[in-house]
């Protein structure tokens, strides 16, 4: 059971990167309050930053900020903590809840040490997925807070690191989220769009995705004067900005009317028919795979040919947009073809010896 069982709509979560100045953290506060669409207000003390000499956060100075504002306000107030020392600053100070970093779910050892320093306390806790796209690490995260008792758990998406990625900051890889559902059913799991884009014109869309797929709320980087912000500027909101952004999301529902189940249910049949086509041809594709890797062992030829699979790949991919399909996606499901093919192959390769 979760403090997020009580909402019957997205949980909203804003604040800034970083506490700068008391100023600051109230005023955001304050003026998030006013839009009437905000539960819970952020704010990193211990900013974990790529690179040293960044800002790495005011320190614990900014926990009593923090407190100050959610008492001006009747805000929820969270932050993160990243060690044992943060955790027992953070519960002296009466943080309401807690949240763990990207870089920390990462780190079992880490993981445990903050688990371990909250045992015997139900402080709720949001564990980020690890900056990396592994599930079993933010499953594991998870279970190391449960094995100590700390059950009142919610999971927050924040997107996995790449290298000079074109649109994102973070990839969203959304079937990890999901899959973290199928898990755990009963998890709340936010998504954290700032982190996912790094940019404040991508908000609205990737927020819109979350709430689509049926995510459990949104927590988004605010700041008074975003260009200025210490951390993480060009993601940052005003909160009359954040206001706006709450307007324009469509809500939906996940109950079907009767009338759209059975049209839902009609067109579903349709789809499974046709998937159940593409399995039988897949089947028949391997077993053509499976004649022409007879030949090849007939003939002693490597299963790869590197020439060939160019040129299948290439006109594949030129033929994306003609199937109304991405290049990404076609990309996708060649490789996979190609790598059951390889599979097949080679189990022919392999017989009779
Ligand atoms: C943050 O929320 O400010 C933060 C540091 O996030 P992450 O751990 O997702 O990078
Ligand atoms: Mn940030």
């Amino acid at each position: 059971m979760s403090w997020l069982n009580k909402y019957d709509r997205p949980v909203y979560i804003a604040g800034p990167c970083s506490a700068e100045t008391e100023e600051q953290v109230i005023r955001t506060a304050v003026d998030l309050n006013a839009t009437g669409k905000v539960d819970v207000l952020r704010a990193g003390i211990w900013k974990p930053r790529t690179r040293p000499n960044s800002f790495e956060g005011i320190g614990s100075v900014g926990l009593e900020w923090l407190v100050n504002a959610g008492k001006e306000t009747g805000l929820k107030v969270t932050t993160e903590v990243a060690n044992t020392k943060h955790v027992e600053l953070a519960l002296n100070a009466g943080i309401d809840i807690l949240w763990v970093g990207a870089r920390t779910t990462v780190n079992p050892f880490t993981v445990q040490e903050i688990a371990d320093a909250l045992q015997g306390t139900n402080i709720p806790v949001m564990i980020k997925n690890p900056v990396n796209p592994d599930l079993q690490l933010w499953l594991g995260a998870f279970e190391r807070f449960e094995k100590n008792g700390v059950t009142d758990l919610i999971g927050i998406h924040r997107g996995f690191s790449v290298y000079n990625h074109a649109k994102y900051r973070n990839v969203p890889n959304w079937e990890i989220p999901i899959a973290l559902k199928e898990y755990r059913p009963e998890t709340k799991v936010i998504c954290d769009p700032s982190h996912i884009t790094g940019n404040r014109d991508l908000l609205l869309e990737v927020s819109q995705k979350a709430l689509d797929l049926n995510f459990d709320g949104l927590m988004i980087e605010t700041h008074p004067d975003p260009v200025n912000a210490w951390s993480d500027s060009p993601q940052q909101l005003t909160p009359k900005h954040w206001g706006e952004l709450i307007d324009q999301l469509i809500l939906r529902t996940t109950e079907l009317p009767k009338d759209v189940e059975q049209l839902i249910n009609d067109l579903r049949l349709d789809v499974s028919t046709i998937d159940d086509r593409i399995f039988d041809l897949l089947r028949e594709r391997m077993l053509l795979s499976e004649e022409v890797g007879k030949l090849k062992r007939e003939n002693s030829i490597t299963i790869l040919q590197q020439e060939h699979w160019r040129k299948i790949i290439n006109s594949r991919l030129a033929e994306s947009s003609e199937y109304n399909l991405t290049p990404q996606f076609v990309r996708k499901v060649m490789d996979a073809i190609h790598q059951e093919s390889i599979r097949h192959q080679t189990r022919i390769m392999n017989l009779n010896k």
